[in-house]
């Protein structure tokens, strides 16, 4: 492998309610813990591939830091980035479906351990042949955290390496000022950008603009390679082609039963990610990050879905499209 990515960000533990619309404000049961967030479930999904992945992180000197930890080290993560804190405790998240596509999430990350990971945390010797980093939006939660993300970017963007970003949204987020103003500098060294559908708004100039014509500028703005992914209706890829002109490619999704939709987006990403770097073709790479997500949403646990190639390569080969 010629490649080695590195991720950033939250690490925590999921509860996830056992009810549908159940609510926060009466007592009820939940599942739980799951290790989670966004960065570690990319990362997971990285070394489950094979690829060579470095995740820095913050979690307290609790069980809850030590059972997100093993399990990164167990499905190949490097987790040498990852500090134990004495100071706080491990972050957590609580999550309860509203139904397929709407859920609520109480998120516990820049009062936890997470909040305290800063710039001193990203280790240079560790970054040394790294060639790519992912950025996760739902990372950028607090000044410092932003400057632990931009000192990686710093190394590997001198070193001629490539960013991916995948914006994660979290309407539980928006009130974190720091997190929407850093978008803007996080997009202008982006080469892979991988939003949802309901993301891409989000990015336009003007709310009259539609997605394509959004996507569009941002492909001029300096984007290589754009991924819209759309749920159960697969993913988009918008790039540019031999000749210069921006092509389009659609790949559906495959046929999958819906058990717990967190999580696909990044084992999507991930995938998509790893793939384009190993030198597989849009198309291919498109086609096994759908099956990283029908596979993610088909496992209850954000982390507990992630897939080997062999196991992705199963599963296409075993499959229907939708
Ligand atoms: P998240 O909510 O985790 O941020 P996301 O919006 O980033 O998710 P989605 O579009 O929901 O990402 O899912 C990512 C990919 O996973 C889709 O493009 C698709 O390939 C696959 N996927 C998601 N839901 C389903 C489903 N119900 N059936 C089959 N595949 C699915
Ligand atoms: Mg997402």
């Amino acid at each position: 492998m010629n490649f080695k990515i590195c991720s950033i960000g939250e690490l925590l533990v999921e509860f996830l309610a056992k009810e549908q619309n159940q609510r926060f404000d009466q007592t009820g049961e939940f599942i739980g813990p799951f290790p989670s967030g966004a960065p570690a479930i990319f990362a997971d999904q990285v070394a489950k591939l094979g690829v060579p992945v470095v995740f820095f992180s913050c979690v307290g000197k609790d069980t809850f830091g030590k059972m997100c930890v093993n399990r990164l080290k167990q499905d190949g993560v490097i987790t040498d980035g990852i500090t134990f804190h004495n100071k706080a405790n491990t972050g957590s998240a609580f999550v309860s479906y509203r139904n397929f596509n709407e859920r609520d999430f109480i998120f516990n990350i820049p009062n936890s351990a997470c909040g305290l990971l800063s710039f001193n945390h990203i280790n240079e010797n560790l970054l040394k042949d790294c060639t790519h980093l992912h950025v996760m939006g739902s990372s950028l939660y607090s000044f410092r955290a932003i400057d632990a993300v931009r000192k990686a970017l710093d190394i590997i963007k001198r070193k001629g390496g490539t960013i991916s970003f995948d914006p994660n949204l979290r309407k539980e987020m928006f009130n974190i000022q720091e997190m929407e103003q850093s978008f803007g500098y996080i997009m202008e060294y982006t080469d892979i950008f991988l939003p949802s559908e309901s993301e891409v708004n989000y990015f336009a100039d003007n709310n009259n603009e539609n997605e394509q014509e959004t996507i569009i500028k941002l492909l001029q703005k300096g984007i290589k390679h754009i991924v819209v992914k759309c749920g159960v209706k697969g993913a988009t890829y918008y790039g540019y082609d031999e000749q210069n002109t921006i092509k389009k490619i659609h790949v559906d999704s495959f046929t999958t039963q819906s058990i717990d939709p967190t999580g696909a987006g990044d084992c999507f990403s991930a995938t998509f990610v790893s793939l384009m770097l190993a030198g597989f073709s849009v198309e291919k790479a498109l086609q096994y990050a759908n099956a990283s997500g029908a596979l993610a949403v088909s496992q209850k646990g954000p982390m507990e879905g992630t897939s080997t190639l062999t196991e992705l390569e199963r599963f296409i080969f075993n499959s229907k499209v939708n």
